[in-house]
């Protein structure tokens, strides 16, 4: 880990608070979510207010439901002035959705984070650390500057976070370091086997019609090292899907060895898609993300693209080395 200076303020802010905002990413991932109600749980342990939320749409993907987000709160019902406020996972604070609001009028804002590419220092306190694996791993560190109990409960949580932004334990990101917190958390009682399979082994069954179809439609673009596929609204409504359920799907998408980058584009509304993007190691696809107002990392990052999904595509084969 690096030094990260802000570490004692931050726990010492956090002692002192008696009610803290917290928000992570729009759309959260296991990442975001797990790193928020970590912090969550924790604080109230402690006695503490809280209000973990995320911008709308306000619906936990499936997969993170076995997390306590009986916790969350709607995003309406977040102090629009917060005396303290957390925000997770986000590289920017256009990532807050509408709690970019809450968290620019907080007195206080603490952001933690791992985010490179098109990334931002926005808080008062920033734990931001680009070689994390995830935020789950700075959150465990942030716990134990404020000398805060990491019980079962919110060692699950950060242990999600740390297993679903490694890949489980995949990733390049996956460091000496990450094997020690996530051992620390297995100690302390989180199970990797009941997190696997909530995580990756509980798809609705629909999940294989809309694979199906990404799979069928997926195009190699061999002189661009790409491989891409779309995902429509149809194909949500064909399958009883709704896009929460999707985010395992851009792993099949990257499987093809003929290419070195991987794009999934889901289609979010009428001429409005989210790309997802994955690099093999050489490909740089943060900062392709970040040149299409999106973000990320080097091997995994993400944008919004207002057009059609074939101009979307030709803008990141334009971008790509
Ligand atoms: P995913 O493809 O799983 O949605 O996202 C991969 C990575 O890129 C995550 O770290 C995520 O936070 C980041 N990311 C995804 N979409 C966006 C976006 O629209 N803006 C920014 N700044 N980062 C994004
Ligand atoms: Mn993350």
């Amino acid at each position: 880990m690096v030094e990260l200076v802000d570490l004692v303020p931050a726990a010492a802010a956090l002692k002192a608070a008696e009610r803290i905002a917290m928000a992570c990413h729009v759309g959260p991932d296991g990442d975001a979510l797990g790193s928020m109600l970590a912090l969550a749980l924790a604080a109230q342990t402690e006695g503490k207010e809280v209000q973990p939320s995320y911008g709308p749409p306000f619906e936990p993907a499936p997969a993170y439901r076995f997390l306590p987000t009986e916790l969350l709160v709607p995003p309406g019902a977040v102090d629009p002035e917060p005396d303290l406020m957390v925000t997770f996972d986000c590289g920017t604070p256009d990532r807050l959705g509408d709690l970019a609001t809450n968290a620019k009028a907080a007195k206080r804002l603490i952001v933690v984070d791992h985010h490179v590419a098109g990334s931002e220092v926005f808080g008062d306190l920033n734990l931001i650390d680009a070689a994390a694996s995830s935020t789950a791993e700075l959150t465990f560190h942030l716990l134990r500057a404020a000398e805060w109990k990491i019980d079962q409960r919110v060692a699950t949580c950060l242990l999600t976070g740390i297993v679903t932004d490694t890949g489980r334990f995949q990733y390049s990101n996956t460091s000496p370091e990450t094997l020690r917190v996530a051992a620390q958390l297995v100690e302390l009682g989180a199970s990797p086997e009941t997190i696997g399979q909530h995580v990756y082994e509980e798809e609705a069954f629909g999940f294989l019609g809309a694979a199906g179809a990404v799979m069928q439609r997926a195009v190699l673009v061999p002189d661009r090292n790409l491989v891409w596929s779309v995902l429509y609204q149809a194909d949500l409504a064909a399958n009883a899907l709704t896009l929460t359920d999707t985010d395992s799907l851009i792993d099949l998408v990257r499987l093809p060895i003929e290419a070195g980058a991987a794009l999934l584009l889901k289609e979010h509304g009428p001429g409005l898609f989210k790309g997802s993007l994955r690099s093999r190691g050489l490909i740089d696809v943060g900062s392709v993300a970040a040149a299409l107002r999106g973000g990320g990392h080097h091997n995994a990052a993400g944008f919004t693209f207002n057009g059609t999904a074939e101009d979307a595509v030709a803008a990141v084969v334009d971008l790509l080395p």
